[in-house]
């Protein structure tokens, strides 16, 4: 939370940018309406101004009413929306002009509750309809507005986070002013848009740069925090890299599932069961060394490989594998190897192998 004053100042410093420098001749900022409003707040939302102007002019010369809009066929609706994406967005505004038509005879409610409760419309939406179009006194919080805050007040963590979100609404609320609302949140937007951007911001333009948090620590690109990266299961994989005579067993793995109808080493999911195969098989060892162990990534999961040397005095003709191959340690095999495979068998080539081209 900041303190009055600083508030204060954060407010009047932003709403008297937006006198300079804000956005005022955007087409729904013109004869403007709740309707029009919440049009281009919804074409906003994961859509950029330029892109959405072409398509508010036809959808407004199209459906000038709610009432228009509510009559149109969903097809008409979609049609002209091709091309913006997200199409929910487009479904909900059908839905919530007919409930507006059915619920208050076509007239745009001008209550928060009853505009939180139309179809696509969240409280940040809500917000900006009545508060731009309406000069209500209702804070905003899209993703621009996000981005301000999170760096002026230096605000950790990811606000797609409950706790994040809300340090940020209660910051929202303090800084917007009773008085021009509509000036404020249409500049807290602009400003997110043109100056505060993602990366790069024009902190030297900025009319909140004396305090804000993040630009005097030069750690703008902390704010807001990322997205925590989901973290991956561990697996992990038992292999044996048995080696006679200067050729190494590969197994060929079955046509369907990971790495299918690829080759890699014998493959086990303990220690154990590694040393029990060897020992079942009687196998003569010379010597056995253990490699480092390695990390794989796949999409779901992360493969740790715990490989282990070893070497045979005999060729072990016991050897149970029915898609087993051995293949000379001279050269890479021409089959078809699985990377962490191949990763280990240029480690066992002989040094001129791997130089040598
Ligand atoms: S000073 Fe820089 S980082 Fe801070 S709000 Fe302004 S543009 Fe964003």
């Amino acid at each position: 939370m900041l303190q009055e004053q600083q508030a204060e100042w954060f407010s009047n410093q932003v709403v008297s940018w937006y006198q300079q420098h804000g956005r005022k001749a955007l087409p729904w900022q013109l004869n403007k309406s709740p309707y029009k409003t919440w049009l281009s707040e919804v074409m906003l939302q994961q859509t950029q101004v330029a892109t959405v102007i072409p398509y508010f002019n036809r959808f407004i010369e199209q459906y000038p009413t709610v009432s228009a809009l509510a009559a149109a066929p969903l097809d008409h609706i979609l049609h002209l929306w091709t091309g913006l994406g997200y199409y929910a967005r487009a479904r909900n505004l059908h839905k919530a002009a007919t409930m507006i038509v059915q619920q208050y005879n076509g007239e745009f409610p001008t209550e928060f509750e009853a505009v939180l409760a139309l179809p696509g419309v969240g409280r940040s939406t809500a917000g900006a309809i009545l508060s731009l179009s309406l000069q209500q006194h209702w804070p905003i919080l899209d993703g621009n507005c996000k981005r301000v805050l999170s760096r002026f007040a230096a605000i950790d963590g990811w606000p797609g986070i409950k706790a994040v979100e809300q340090k940020l609404w209660q910051l929202a609320e303090q800084v917007t002013p009773k008085q021009q609302a509509a000036a404020f949140n249409q500049a807290m937007m602009d400003l997110g848009a043109t100056l505060c951007t993602r990366s790069k911001p024009r902190c030297v333009d900025c009319p909140v740069k004396l305090h804000c948090q993040a630009a005097l620590r030069g750690e703008q690109a902390l704010f807001p925090g990322k997205k925590p990266k989901k973290t991956l299961p561990e697996r992990q994989s038992f292999w044996l890299l048995l080696e006679h005579k200067q050729q190494v067993l590969l197994t060929q793995r079955p046509a369907a599932g990971l790495w299918g109808g690829l080759y890699g080493f014998l493959e086990f999911d303990s220690a154990e069961q590694r040393q029990q195969y060897c020992q079942l098989n009687a196998l003569s060892i010379i010597k056995s060394e253990d490699l480092p162990a390695f990390r794989h990534t796949f999409s779901h999961f992360h493969l740790w490989i715990q490989p282990q040397r070893v070497l045979l005095a005999q060729n072990p003709l016991s050897v149970q594998q029915s898609a087993a191959t051995w293949f000379t340690i001279e050269a890479l095999p021409t089959v078809g190897l699985s990377a962490p495979a191949k990763q280990l068998f240029l480690q066992i080539l002989p040094q001129s192998s791997t130089t040598s081209g």
